[in-house]
């Protein structure tokens, strides 16, 4: 570190840390002021000791812009994205923005599109590794995660890289990677709850999921993974802490329910019409919100969520119930015009029993879940 600093001779003692260095994080500020050089006997019979007196002193250029500059590239990621579909490339976007580099794999040739968004496309996954990246960011669908996974030649990467995933369940690529990487890698396993439909504007307040697998003790891996998450703080997302099987459950109540519902809507083809109202308009957001996503990934959610199956399940019965709360109801009309008074108090409309809860098993359609005295 002695080339950043300049040598004058002094008898007076060392000046407090250099202020010019508080815009350098510690590491840099400690290396700076650690240069102390053997004493010297200068003409005058004096002890005289080299010491760094400053940083700023006429250099051939300017090493404190060059250490700022070092720092800054020493909090930037080399992060390579496996699925450079979609999704991989609204990532890489942001990933590009804020400085980081990034590198992309798909099966796909991606080549040009990668080139344009500033990040460099290696069709050969032995090739990207050996560019040893700091992450490795999962981005494939969820149904061919764990043969990409497997496909990975983890010997050429870095021993303890970092593993993220994005993909939209959680227990699933959590079990694989554990399952696949050996201990030495750091597993994160993460879920941005937006796309590039939703999110296309900002990611501001929008739910980042992340569950802190596996990161060795090291201030370096903890520092990368902090990074790394860094990157959605600083776009503004709402970071939530929670388990990939706590995120599970709560996915598919709400995200798969939504999915479900989107592709529903997308199958009657509605269109928007001169006198749309408010709640219309949130159904042809949705079906465009949902219907842009490809299939793969809205069977992932069916298929790699344990919780899913149910969901479907209860959205059945509900259906079922409103229907025969419906009908029941014009059943009860039909019934006065044709019998009038004769029934009055013989005859009950049929109720609606609530739905049980998220969660509860749920019992044969046949059942009396939903009690229907009358019929
Ligand atoms: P997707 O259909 O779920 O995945 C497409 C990606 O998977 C492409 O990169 C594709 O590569 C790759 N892929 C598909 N089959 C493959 C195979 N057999 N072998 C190797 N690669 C294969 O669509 P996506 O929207 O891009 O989503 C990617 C991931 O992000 C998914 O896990 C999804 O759950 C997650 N995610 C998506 C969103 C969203 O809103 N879209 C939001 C959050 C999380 P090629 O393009 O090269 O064929």
């Amino acid at each position: 570190m002695s080339s950043f600093s300049s040598l004058q001779p002094t008898t007076t003692p060392p000046p407090p840390a250099a202020t010019r260095t508080s815009l350098l994080p510690y590491h840099c500020a400690h290396q700076l002021s650690f240069s102390s050089f053997p004493a010297q006997r200068l003409h005058s019979g004096r002890r005289h000791r080299f010491r760094v007196r400053a940083i700023d002193a006429a250099q051939p250029y300017d090493y404190e812009a060059h250490l700022v500059n070092r720092f800054t590239q020493s909090t930037k990621l080399k992060i390579a994205i496996v699925g450079f579909g979609n999704f991989g490339q609204f990532l890489a976007k942001a990933f590009v923005r804020q400085g980081h580099t990034v590198y992309a794999h798909s099966r796909s040739n991606y080549q040009s599109i990668a080139q344009s968004l500033g990040a460099a496309f290696f069709s050969d996954l032995h090739d990207l590794c050996e560019q040893h990246p700091d992450v490795i960011l999962i981005c494939t669908s969820i149904i061919s995660t764990e043969s990409v996974l497997r496909a990975m030649p983890l010997q050429r990467l870095r021993r303890n890289t970092l593993f993220v995933d994005v993909l939209s369940v959680k227990e699933f690529p959590k079990n694989i990677f554990i399952q696949h990487l050996p201990n030495h890698f750091d597993i994160l396993c993460t879920h941005p709850m937006f796309g590039p439909e939703s999110g296309k504007h900002s990611w501001q307040n929008l739910p980042f999921v992340f569950d802190k697998v596996r990161i060795g003790d090291e201030e370096s891996r903890v520092a990368r993974v902090e990074a790394f998450l860094d990157i959605f703080k600083k776009e503004g997302c709402t970071m939530v802490e929670m388990t990939c099987a706590e995120h599970d459950k709560y996915a598919a109540g709400s995200q798969f329910i939504t999915h479900t519902m989107g592709r529903i809507l997308e199958k009657l083809e509605l269109e928007s019409t001169p006198i749309n109202t408010k709640g219309y308009e949130t159904l042809l957001n949705l079906v465009e919100n949902t219907a842009s996503d490809s299939f793969d990934l809205y069977y992932g959610l069916f298929m790699y969520n344990k919780n899913a199956m149910e969901q479907l399940e209860r959205l059945d019965l509900a259906f079922e119930a409103l229907k025969k709360e419906l009908f029941g109801h014009l059943h009860e009309v039909l019934r006065k015009q044709l019998f009038g008074k004769a029934e009055e108090g013989g005859f009950r409309r049929p109720m609606l029993a609530k739905l049980p809860k998220n969660g509860t098993p749920l019992l044969p359609p046949q059942s009396e879940t939903l009690s229907n005295k009358s019929n």
